[in-house]
């Protein structure tokens, strides 16, 4: 005869291999995301950052001169799944956008890395478009370089007071990114466009302009 307390420790075992084996053939498993993009969902941290405030309210800009600061901006970011209808992602790009646009800013590009965010998201001014339209894009990559390069002033809204010119830029890239509505897309970038891509995609993966500068200086 077993024991009540063996008894009782048995039934909870049988109780909870019967909840797990019922979850996992009725899919009560939680939802898995698209495996495409090898995106994580929103941590909490993530989600009370971008909702702290309306979609019009810019964000703090991370700046080197703190050092809590700086320990982001050399962080990796990680993919996010583009859809339309995801509110958290709206809010962010809008508020993302609001931050490139504020007048204390005035930027020609912004990655989500310099207000806090981990992601791989990015404005661009499109100074090779009429009109010289801001434009988002998720999960950006540059999968080609041309050996060509150009010289080119720059300076970073994460960097005060420090503008220079860098000599290792690319003159044009090939690029692949995802638009909001999850089309995927793949576009050469010239000229002055192209050197604030290779900046915005150089902050997701930690990497700052100043770095170009050093490593250039070390080639002489
Ligand atoms: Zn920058």
């Amino acid at each position: 005869m077993l024991g009540k307390r063996t008894q009782m420790k048995l039934r909870f075992a049988l109780i909870f291999f019967a909840v797990v084996t019922l979850a996992a053939c009725t899919g009560l498993r939680k939802v898995d995301l698209p495996k495409k993009y090898n995106a994580p969902a929103y941590t909490q941290s993530e989600l009370d950052l971008i909702m702290s405030d309306e979609g019009e309210k810019p964000m703090r800009v991370f700046l080197t001169t703190s050092k809590s600061d700086s320990m982001l901006l050399r962080q990796k970011s990680r993919n996010v799944v583009p859809d339309k209808d995801d509110k958290v992602l709206e809010r962010f790009t809008q508020r993302l956008y609001a931050t490139v646009r504020d007048p204390g800013s005035l930027g020609v590009g912004i990655a989500a890395p310099q207000v806090g965010l981990l992601r791989n998201i990015i404005w661009v001014q499109r100074f090779d478009k009429e009109g010289f339209p801001f434009e988002v894009y998720l999960n950006p990559k540059i999968v080609q370089y041309s050996t060509k390069k150009q010289p080119c002033p720059e300076g970073c809204l994460s960097i005060p007071n420090k503008r220079d010119t860098t000599q290792n830029r690319s003159y044009a890239i090939l690029l692949e990114y995802d638009k909001m509505d999850g089309s995927h897309q793949i576009e050469m970038v010239e000229d002055f466009t192209a050197v604030i891509f290779q900046h915005e995609i150089d902050h997701l993966n930690g990497i700052l302009f100043t770095d170009h500068l050093e490593k250039h200086r070390k080639e002489d």
